[in-house]
């Protein structure tokens, strides 16, 4: 067998001795008392998109799920298996969590693939049928007249988060306890480049920028 990659377990020991022993106590309190964090976050597995290193998380605190692009399905109980579905379940009706926030970013790679209907997006291939998903029956996603290829993609990676929280809605666990006020629904998006957090204006139906919100 290969050997585990170095730079993993240097990481490891780096975590051994800088952040384990602030942590111990919490990991020790966790293992007995089990998890309970208040937060899901859905977001993409961009190795660059990391919500607990965005949102300066201890161990505990989020409850995350990463997908291509971040999507959630609509509610399809049928004998399929559906690894976001039952993340979601579980959540929810287990762990009853307050918030879920739904994470889009910048130069979302599965964004891209989808709006170059670049390859591999055939047919047959997992991120063509994943990014399908995307589309409602019917719904045709194109450039606009005078639309730089840049603000599509832009306005596509912000419309993938919409989708998804508008799909939340279609699973009845989350829309009950959405509607009980019991759970909140957000979205956010990453800029890559600057670090900037873009939260989603639920009325304005806009992401604002959360240093700008902050000098308010
Ligand atoms: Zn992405």
């Amino acid at each position: 067998m290969a050997p585990f990659p170095q730079q993993l377990l240097d990481g490891y020991q780096a975590f051994t001795t800088q952040r384990l022993p602030t942590e111990q106590t919490r990991y020790r309190e966790l293992s007995e008392r089990g998890q309970s964090p208040e937060v899901m976050v859905i977001g993409c597995c961009d190795s660059r998109v990391s919500p607990e290193v965005i949102f300066d998380a201890g161990p505990g605190e989020l409850f995350v799920v990463r997908n291509v692009a971040n999507l959630v399905p609509v509610y399809q109980p049928d004998s399929g298996a559906h690894g976001v579905s039952a993340a979601l379940e579980y959540a929810v009706s287990v762990l009853r969590v307050k918030h879920i926030v739904v994470l889009g970013h910048a130069q979302c790679g599965g964004i891209r693939a989808f709006v170059n209907k670049i390859k591999p997006l055939s047919p047959g291939d997992f991120i063509g049928k994943w990014m399908a998903m995307f589309i409602k029956p019917g719904e045709v996603v194109e450039q606009r007249d005078r639309e730089s290829m840049e603000d599509f993609t832009v306005r596509i990676e912000k419309a993938a988060v919409f989708r998804s929280l508008e799909n939340l809605l279609t699973f009845p666990f989350v829309r009950e306890r959405v509607q009980t006020g019991e759970m909140q629904l957000h979205g956010a998006y990453f800029g890559v480049a600057e670090g900037s957090l873009f939260v989603l204006d639920p009325v304005a139906k806009e992401f604002r920028s959360v240093r700008e919100l902050a000098a308010e």
